[in-house]
């Protein structure tokens, strides 16, 4: 989900954005229920219908939201921190920066999404509680009962039993949805190791995800499945979340090798050490001619007296004019030292990984006292990363 979307606000200081497949997902649900409403209460009329159906689509969300909210609260209670939630295509997903701290953490931080969703199914269904006597008085005739209710009465009892299921099915041990992390943290404090525990909350995750895929394509050919049912449309749809889960099992298990592989190994054993460096008064004619052509650097720490003032990329080359390379300086376009993030030959390489991809930088000049000792680029840990893993390395 590269960022393609827009920003709703922020909830206790977390961003909350909106990925663009939702309003596909918002705009299906709604124009589902206003058909199942309408159906039952044709008496109401197209507006009322419709404004139902927008009313329950909108809860419904904000119950998505509240699941992912008690994820990024408790998740800060436990000292780690979420920078964005996002809504999209499958519901709901907290950026949390990093893996928990220890099993209790993650079992704490996870446990309270579904248990929130289960919580308000039971609030919604207690609030269309005063509906019962007339559900119960007509045993016989249940049609008949559901066209009695009145508009908010159907809105809470579909969205009691909904949240349930949002709940429940969250609780499946397939990695990385709730159930799976829960079932990494029994994992990881029966092994005492992150990575074993990973691993195989992740072969469980990628079983179940086949099993979706395959009960999809099933129904797709006629066979009915329990609680999914039968038919194109939902087995295509189960076959689509099983790839999607397959995908995010493989992926989060992958995160998790690189992060263990780069861990207590330092900077300065992977960093390209006495980069090619550019003075500030070099015009860019000069940086191009004697830096850039000849070599595949495609960044150059830019030193006055030794001192790191900035750093020079291609990129800022390409924003000039070509008949201005002999009259600019490098010190116009640089980008100055003090919007630079840096990293010291010291530092866990897994830290200054983390620092290049939330910043989206392509490289970090390393720095001992404020001296330049090297460059950190991205290909420098992806190479180390296909040396260790022996794979193809797609990180
Ligand atoms: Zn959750």
């Amino acid at each position: 989900m590269a960022g393609s979307g827009f920003r709703l606000g922020r909830l206790f200081g977390i961003k909350i954005n909106i990925d663009w497949s939702w309003l596909f997902i918002f705009l299906l649900v709604t124009w589902n229920l206003t058909t199942v409403f309408s159906n039952i209460h044709p008496e109401w009329g197209l507006a009322l219908n419709i404004g139902v159906a927008l009313v329950a689509s909108i809860l419904f969300f904000a119950s998505v939201l509240a699941h992912e909210l008690a994820h990024s609260l408790m998740a800060i209670a436990q000292g780690v921190p979420v920078r964005s939630i996002t809504l999209f295509l499958f519901g709901g997903v907290s950026n949390i920066e990093r893996e928990p701290p220890s099993p209790r953490a993650e079992f704490l931080i996870t446990i309270v999404g579904p248990l929130t969703s289960i919580v308000l199914g039971l609030i919604f269904i207690f609030l269309s509680g005063f509906a019962i006597p007339t559900v119960a008085g007509a045993v016989d005739n249940p049609a008949g009962a559901l066209a009695n209710l009145n508009p908010i009465t159907t809105l809470f009892l579909w969205l009691g039993p909904i949240n349930i299921l949002l709940g429940v099915f969250n609780l499946v041990p397939g990695f990385p949805l709730d159930g799976g992390r829960v079932l990494r943290s029994v994992l990881w404090a029966a092994t005492d190791n992150l990575r074993t525990a990973t691993r195989w909350a992740s072969y469980v995750g990628q079983a179940i995800a086949w099993l979706m895929i395959i009960g999809g394509i099933a129904m797709v050919f006629g066979a009915e499945i329990p609680l999914f049912g039968t038919g194109l449309v939902s087995g295509l749809w189960l076959a689509f979340i099983g790839w999607f889960l397959n995908n995010a099992s493989v992926q989060s298990y992958r995160q998790v090798i690189v992060q263990d592989l780069l861990e207590d190994l330092p900077v300065s054993a992977i960093m390209r050490r006495n980069p090619p460096t550019i003075s500030p008064d070099a015009s860019i004619s000069d940086l191009v001619h004697d830096s850039v052509m000849g070599s595949d650097d495609h960044a150059f720490p830019v030193l006055d007296n030794g001192r790191l003032v900035g750093l020079v990329c291609l990129h800022d080359v390409r924003g000039v004019d070509r008949a201005r390379w002999d009259s600019t300086r490098v010190a116009e376009i640089m980008t100055p030292r003090e919007s630079l993030v840096t990293a010291t030959p010291d530092e866990e390489s897994d830290d200054a990984l983390n620092k290049l991809q939330q910043g989206d930088h392509r490289q970090l000049p390393v720095l001992q006292q404020e001296q330049l000792v090297g460059l950190l680029r991205r290909r420098d840990i992806m190479r180390w990363l296909q040396l260790q893993s022996g794979d193809d390395g797609q990180f």
